[in-house]
């Protein structure tokens, strides 16, 4: 089955045409400026060069439109004509407590969708839009959801409930949903397969470490931790993210600054983390890298700042677990920067953790990085969010 993957933002549209049987990506591009002057599509047909276009785009219609036209297009297009896409799956960032697991898309999973929005105001909207935009081009065709909260709607009450007035839950559904899940549950049931084991039958904490980051605890099959809260602010020192603070400094800093909470907030989710700590310098770890080598104090600060609260995390959901028998990295710095696994795992002797000095240089694949006699295994195992989209889809239609 042919299945084109949509993860559509405010003013940009990610997609990737996706063989769901043999795995294949047959397309894959990216709209930007959508709605802004300047928009321009960039789209790489599988064993083919990338050929970028600038294609003016009022709206998010224009810009599948565009998509649409670059598939079917006589020369870098993949497909002959429409009817060769079979289902569309949509990346939904927030489904509230509505949603455990991807849906078919219907009048009232829409309406649904629309109703958690204020979870996720900047990002539902826009997911919205993008479905709206291909059911209008693309009518008949089957379209599922498939959401980022979804994996983490078996957490326990004891782990998503902020220690806050009962109300508030009841009210407004303010508690921890967590994010990243297709990618905590692909991850999860990918090393459960590499060691041949049930997923229900082992313990494993999945360490998504890329621009945004979190970790999730999956015990009997299901998670039972995640570092993500109400929104992606929570948890790990990430790119430009703070994670966990005092929420008393919001109102502090405020004060002292003369800004709204919201910019404030804004502050917290686009110029903190480790791009904030390093001074503004980067956001991105192979900038930090080059600069802590070169002797910035800053930058070294930083790395080690994250490194430490993603090691405090793997020692809460080990305690939460009663034990852990796998750590699996993955995302852009899990799966490539060796250092900052290494750093990782210094702290990790007490659960009987070993390195494999040779096996942790190897970047970008499936691999072990514990010693053969580390009592605790620790593995780097890729993920693919757009694969498990694709897979999820075609499994519903
Ligand atoms: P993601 O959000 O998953 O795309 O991850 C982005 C982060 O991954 C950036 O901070 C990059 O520095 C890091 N990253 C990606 N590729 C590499 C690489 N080859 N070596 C080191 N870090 C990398």
């Amino acid at each position: 089955m042919n299945i084109l993957v949509i993860n559509c933002g405010s003013s940009s549209l990610k997609y990737q045409l996706i063989d769901s049987e043999s795995e294949k990506v047959l397309a894959k591009g990216l709209c930007e400026r959508i709605g802004i002057d300047g928009s321009q599509i960039s789209h790489t047909p599988a064993g083919g060069k990338k050929v970028t276009e600038k294609i003016e785009m009022i709206d998010h219609v224009a810009a599948v439109d565009a998509v649409l036209a670059k598939l079917t297009d006589a020369s870098v297009g993949v497909v002959s004509s429409l009817k060769e896409i079979d289902a569309v799956g949509h990346r939904i960032v927030h489904g509230g407590e509505k949603f455990a697991s991807s849906v078919v898309i219907t009048p009232e999973v829409l309406e649904a969708i629309e109703e958690v929005s204020d979870l996720a105001p900047l990002h539902n909207p826009a997911n919205l839009i993008g479905i709206r935009s291909c059911q209008k081009l693309m009518p008949g065709v089957p379209m599922v959801a498939v959401f980022d909260t979804a994996f983490h709607q078996t957490m326990p009450k004891k782990a998503y409930l902020y220690g806050l007035p009962y109300e508030y839950y009841e009210k407004y559904k303010v508690r921890r949903y967590g994010f990243h899940g297709t990618s905590h549950d692909y991850v999860s049931a990918r090393i459960a397969e590499i060691f041949g084991q049930k997923r229900e039958d082992m313990k494993i904490i999945v360490c998504h470490l890329g621009n945004g980051a979190s970790v999730s605890a999956v015990m009997n099959g299901e998670c039972v931790d995640t570092s993500m809260g109400l929104t992606p602010l929570e948890g790990l020192i990430m790119g430009t993210r703070s994670g966990d603070m005092d929420p008393a400094i919001i109102g502090f800093l405020a004060q002292k600054e003369g800004k709204t909470a919201q910019e404030i907030i804004d502050i917290c989710n686009k110029k903190s983390g480790v791009l904030g700590l390093s001074g503004g310098l980067s956001s991105d770890f192979r900038d930090l890298a080059q600069a802590a080598q070169e002797g910035n104090e800053l930058a070294a600060t930083a790395l080690e700042g994250w490194s430490y609260r993603v090691a405090k995390y793997i020692g809460a959901y080990a305690a939460a677990m009663n034990g852990v028998d796998v750590i699996v990295f993955t995302a852009g710095v899990g799966e490539n920067n060796v250092t900052a696994r290494a750093q990782v795992m210094s702290y990790l002797g007490y659960l009987g953790v070993t390195m494999n000095e040779d096996a942790n240089t190897i970047r970008g694949e499936e691999v072990e990085i514990s010693t053969p006699d580390s009592k605790v295994k620790v593995w780097v195992v890729p993920t693919d969010e757009e694969m498990a989209i694709a897979k999820a889809t075609a499994a519903l239609v």
